[in-house]
């Protein structure tokens, strides 16, 4: 039985090494992105994963754009959540309008997708969840209080619905990833990266976005039963927590 596994933010950086790894370890694999078309064409083109476009952020399009890919590719087994973005700003200068993005596509668009798939996978009994977090929500980080928020919420959503899957067959997990040599990282000036991130990070380099889809390919696997409500870090030894 081929599996489907649906990867939000998955036609490029972190959810696109996800969305061709699982494709490669022989899942059905459909890819959600926002709104970049050209990236998620050429992702298409690439690598033959079909992309569907909607924003995590709204409900009703989480549960139309689930619909759809069931129709296409049949019940959703994996859902990866991992469309997320940064508003950063110091606390001070943070405007309501960059905290309520974060919140809106980080926290309430992992409740949105995962609440659109929970009641299939119950059914079945059978389900994956694994939501990309990070380092910043697990140790905090200057400037991204809206952002760490979220991703420390994603931990505890995440701890509690292990909980409440166990007995249906359904894991939930994290993966938090440290510094990821993706586009979000590109933003930070070269300065930055070489004389303050680089050298917090024992491994001495960035992490690869491969790297973290080896993760979630673990996590996902049907050998994988046993994990659940666990946080996977991923980030050089930056942080143990
Ligand atoms: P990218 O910015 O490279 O890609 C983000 C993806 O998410 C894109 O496909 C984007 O779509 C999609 N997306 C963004 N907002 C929405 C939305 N509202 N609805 C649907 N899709 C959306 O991100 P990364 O690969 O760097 O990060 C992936 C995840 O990993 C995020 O959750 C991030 O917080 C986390 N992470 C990243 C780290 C890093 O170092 N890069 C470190 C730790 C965690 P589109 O292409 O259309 O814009």
């Amino acid at each position: 039985m081929t599996r489907v596994a649906l990867v939000t933010g998955g036609s490029r950086g972190i959810g696109a090494a996800i969305s061709t790894a699982l494709k490669d370890a022989g899942y059905s694999v459909a890819a959600t992105y926002a709104g970049n078309e050209e990236k998620a064409a050429a992702f298409t083109a690439e690598t033959g994963i079909k992309t569907y476009k909607w924003n995590v952020a709204d409900y009703e399009a989480c549960a139309a754009g689930v619909k759809q890919i069931e129709a296409d590719l049949g019940p959703v087994d994996i859902l990866v959540n991992n469309a997320g973005i940064t508003r950063d700003a110091p606390f001070h200068k943070m405007t309501p309008q960059q905290w309520h993005e974060c919140i809106d596509t980080n926290l309430n668009g992992v409740f949105n997708m995962t609440h659109n798939v929970w009641g299939g996978m119950r059914e079945r009994k059978f389900g994956r969840i694994v939501t990309i977090s990070s380092i910043n929500g697990q140790k905090g980080q200057f400037a991204q209080a809206n952002y760490a928020a979220t991703k420390a919420g994603d931990i505890g959503f995440t701890k509690s619905l292990a909980q409440e899957g166990a007995r249906a067959g359904i894991t939930v997990n994290i993966v938090a990833p440290g510094y990821i040599n993706t586009e979000m990282m590109s933003t930070i000036p070269e300065k930055v990266m070489n004389d303050v991130i680089l050298p917090q990070i024992p491994v001495g380099r960035l992490g690869e976005a491969a790297e973290i889809a080896r993760a979630v390919q673990f996590l996902v696997s049907d050998d994988a039963g046993f994990v659940t409500g666990s946080t996977l870090s991923a980030n050089g030894g930056q942080y143990m927590s």
